[in-house]
Formats: structure tokens, C-alpha cells, sequence
């Protein structure tokens, strides 16, 4: 089954046809270094580090760039806000964006071009559309790049110019020979600003001529995909494509990939989850895997949705994953030699092993369709937790290999989402203490709890030992006396306050 992706330059699903065969060449959007990241921010590059990923199991060997961009008013306007430079602005955020992406489990792009770095391929860049006539020099030095020259322009955005002449708001703009035109190189304001010598004085790249410089400059005039969030497409990837193809006369980027926005109610939120909105907040709050998780269980073509239900049904999710590996483990690790009849539980599990590594390869072939791939993790987690947590299970020499093979199979699906990879034990650990900490249990009140009702025990007081049982239920805590002693964990399906 070939990879299909949906190409937001024709609107449809189309088969991924690679420049060279067996390679594929990826350009995604980064950053504008001036702050911490939020949640919202996390999308594209846990998606497409997903992307690369697939694309790699899938057998192309993959170039991934991700720019920084390392010059903008909001760096300027920050560095002089903290009485500092825009280099150190830009060099704190750049270190702080690296930090959250290690720790979201994002494999790192293999070109991180910045834009200080490429100034002199910006310039060349903005010369040859000059001398293409597709760019001009207003008077005080401010080069623009000339819409209305692009004949395609729009093609992306499905829009067309005089729709877009509506929507600009006409603040008069002398230098500009149509309201549409945008800035290609800016003349310095102030001497405090970062600029660099050009053809047309003292100055700095505009916003959408980097990304053209950087991808050509690394990846070739023509390179397969082109990826960012959907608020990009008009007018960032659409200026792209013109100042590009205006330059070179080829195509410019072959797939364009637009991954959806965050929704989330910001008044609602800061009164519900206590404003945590930075990608370290939340990952210090609900650890990395909820947040990777809570991205890729939608598929990137939709809104994704950040409230404390979902945040609720992420952690559901991840512990019932992790409950599986963890009883698939305990299992995996003894020696068993009796040789028993199959039951319907061994069957069910084996059938679904079977077909899993092929449902979720499809999933994903077709348009990448996480929320889908993960359907097919729930379906054998499902079975695997029916079958290891069965009541008088007799074991034999087969839940042995069924153990193997689920833990084998996950570890092998991990790989693409990073998800599930971690130690089962160690990650219920964890997420035990984020689940009480979310809803205001002291671990060493449970720890209490539970002594309170072994001694009541001993003391034949079942009375006191069910009520105490019951006042743990409440707080969803469920308890379970196992031949090694009693154990607790947390449960999802109590409403909680
Ligand atoms: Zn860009």
C-alpha cells in the first residue's frame, strides 16, 4: 500500500511520489525563538517528527529541517523589554525550544537552519527576484516582493487576489505599489536593531523570505514536503511558494502539510487546570507521553482539544496500555511448561497479534492516521488485559510466548509514535503520582488507609476494614488483595471531583 497524503496545494489524497526514489526531503516551520512554548506550539513538531519517523519504517531515507527563526520584532521588542540583546533573546529561547523538544521525545530535525546564518543566500535570494522584475527597491530601501506578478498566487489558500484586496485593511502604505505586496527586505529603524549590510543598505530579511532561502539552499529548488500548522497557509506558505518559484521557475514544495490548531478555552482553562499552558508546565503536570498522546489521538488534520476531561481520558488511555504491559510482563518473565488446550481468550489475543503490525502500517500509510493506528493498539491491549487478568488463568507454555509476543509487537509500534516505550512499572509509577497530585491526594494518606484496614482486618472488624475499602473507592483509589499483599492503584472510571 503506497503513502498517501493529503496535499493542501490540490485538496486531495494523493500517493507520496518522491523527487528520488527512496528519499524523501521534509521542511517544516519552526519556531520565532522570543518565549517559552505552549501546549499549542507542541503540535507540529511532535506530528512531524512523527512523520519522519513513518516515513523512515516505511523505507525512505529521510532529511528533515526545522528553522529557527532568530530575527523578529518580538525578539527585538523582548530584548529591549529585559534590557538585553536580541542575540541572547533568541539564543536563551532557541536553548529553551530544544529543552521541550527533548523532553516531548522529538527526535531532533536534521538541519536546524537559523536565520542569522543564512543571510547571505536571503540576500541572493531577494536579488534575483529583483532582477526577475518580480521584486522592487522602494525609496528608503525596503525591497517588496510584487503580487499581482505571481500569477498563481493563492493557489494554496484557494484564494483569489481580489478576494484577498478585500481582506487587507488599506492603511496607506505609500512605498508599496499594491496593498497586497509584502516585505521581502526591511531598512533598519533604529541603530540598536540587528541589520546587515545589502545591495540596499543596512538591514534585516522579512519574515516569509527565510523559509524560501533555507529550504532551497538546503534541500534544492524543488523538495518533497512542505509542512506547518494551518494558520501558516495564508499568507506565510503562500508568499513562500511565490517569492520561491518567482526566483527559480520551478516547483517549489511538491506536498504541502498542514497539521490543525489546539482548541482550547483559555478563561475555562485557567479556571479548571490552573493556566497550564506551557509544554514544561503540562509535561511537569501529566508527564511528556500525555502530551504526545493527547496530540496523536487525533488525527492532525482535525482540532485537537485540551480540557480536564480529555486530559482525564489521556491518562485512562495510557494507563490502560501500561496495566497490559505490565501484566504481560509479570507473565513474559515466568517459566511455565504445561502444554493446555487454547481458551477463546488465547485465540482472541493471538488473532489480534496477528494482524496488528499490518493494521497499523495501513492506518498510518493513509495519511497518516494516528488516531486510527492507535485503534488497533486499544483492540489488542483490550484483549491482552481480558486474557492476563482472567480469573483462575491456568497458565501454560503459551501465555508465555502470548506475553513475548504483545510486549515484542508494542515495542515495535512504539517506535513510530513514541508512545508506550517506556519501562511499564516505572511509567505506572509515575502516573499514579500525577493522577493523585490532579486530584489532591497525599500518596502517604493511602499508604495510612490501607494499614487502617489490614489491622481492622486482623482484628476481624470487616465492618470498619469494608468502610475504609469504600472511602478509598470514593477518592478512586481501588485496592486488590493479591497473594503479595494488598496493592492499590488508581481508577478512571469514578467520576472524580
Ligand atoms: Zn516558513
Amino acid at each position: 500500500m503506497p503513502l498517501r497524503i493529503t496535499n493542501t496545494l490540490s485538496g486531495k489524497k494523493e500517493d507520496f511520489v518522491p523527487l528520488r526514489a527512496g528519499e524523501a526531503s521534509l521542511y517544516t516551520c519552526g519556531p520565532t525563538v522570543y518565549g517559552l512554548t505552549h501546549i499549542g506550539n507542541a503540535r507540529p513538531p511532535v506530528f512531524f517528527d512523527v512523520v519522519r519517523r513513518f516515513l523512515k519504517v516505511s523505507g525512505f531515507k529521510t532529511t528533515w529541517v526545522m528553522n529557527f527563526t532568530d530575527v523578529d520584532d518580538k525578539i527585538i521588542n523582548r530584548a529591549r523589554e529585559e534590557k538585553t540583546t536580541s542575540d541572547a533573546i533568541a539564543q536563551k529561547f532557541t536553548q529553551a525550544y530544544l529543552e521541550d523538544l527533548a523532553s516531548l521525545g522529538v527526535q531532533l530535525p536534521d538541519k536546524q537552519p537559523k536565520v542569522t546564518q543564512y543571510i547571505p543566500q536571503i540576500i541572493q535570494l531577494v536579488e534575483r527576484l529583483v532582477a526577475n522584475n518580480a521584486a522592487y527597491v522602494a525609496e528608503n530601501g525596503e525591497v517588496f516582493f510584487s503580487v499581482r506578478g505571481f500569477a498563481k498566487y493563492g493557489q494554496l489558500s484557494n484564494k483569489k487576489i481580489d478576494d484577498l484586496l478585500a481582506g487587507v485593511r488599506i492603511a496607506a502604505d505609500e512605498k508599496k505599489r499594491d496593498p497586497l505586496d509584502f516585505s521581502l527586505w526591511k531598512p533598519r529603524k533604529t541603530e540598536d536593531e540587528p541589520s546587515w549590510d545589502s545591495p540596499w543598505g543596512k538591514g534585516r530579511p522579512g519574515w516569509h523570505i527565510e523559509c524560501s532561502a533555507m529550504a532551497v539552499s538546503i534541500l534544492g529548488e524543488t523538495f518533497d514536503i512542505h509542512g506547518g500548522g494551518l494558520d501558516l497557509v495564508h499568507p506565510h506558505h503562500e508568499n513562500e511558494i511565490a517569492q520561491s518559484e518567482a526566483a527559480t521557475g520551478k516547483i517549489f514544495a511538491r506536498y504541502w502539510m498542514h497539521n490543525n490548531l489546539i482548541s482550547m478555552d483559555r478563561e475555562k482553562m485557567s479556571k479548571s487546570l490552573g493556566n497550564i499552558f506551557l509544554t514544561r508546565d503540562f509535561i511537569a503536570k501529566y508527564t511528556a507521553e500525555a502530551l504526545r498522546y493527547l496530540l496523536l489521538s487525533v488525527h492532525y488534520r482535525s482540532p485537537a482539544e485540551y480540557s480536564k476531561t480529555h486530559v482525564r481520558e489521556v491518562q485512562a488511555a495510557l494507563h490502560r496500555v501500561y496495566s497490559a504491559k505490565a501484566r504481560a510482563q509479570a507473565w513474559a518473565e515466568t517459566t511455565q511448561t504445561a502444554s493446555l488446550p487454547e481458551i477463546p481468550e488465547e485465540k482472541t489475543l493471538a488473532e489480534l497479534g496477528a494482524g496488528f503490525e499490518k493494521g497499523w502500517f495501513e492506518a498510518m500509510s493513509d495519511d497518516f492516521n494516528t488516531p486510527k493506528a492507535l485503534a488497533f493498539v486499544f483492540d489488542y491491549v483490550r484483549a491482552a488485559n481480558a486474557y492476563f487478568d482472567k480469573k483462575g488463568l491456568k497458565p501454560s507454555v503459551r501465555t508465555v510466548q502470548l506475553a513475548q509476543e504483545f510486549l515484542a509487537k508494542i515495542d515495535g509500534f512504539s517506535q513510530t509514535l513514541n508512545l508506550f516505550g517506556s519501562d511499564a512499572q516505572a511509567y505506572l509509577g509515575q502516573l499514579r503520582l500525577t493522577v493523585l497530585q490532579d486530584r489532591g491526594i497525599d500518596p502517604a494518606t493511602i499508604d495510612a488507609a490501607l494499614a487502617a484496614r489490614q489491622k481492622a482486618r486482623a482484628e476481624k472488624n470487616f465492618a470498619e476494614a469494608d468502610a475504609l475499602r469504600l472511602k478509598l473507592s470514593q477518592q478512586g483509589i481501588e485496592i486488590k488483595d493479591t497473594p503479595r499483599g494488598t496493592e492499590w492503584d488508581v481508577a478512571f472510571t469514578v467520576s472524580n471531583p
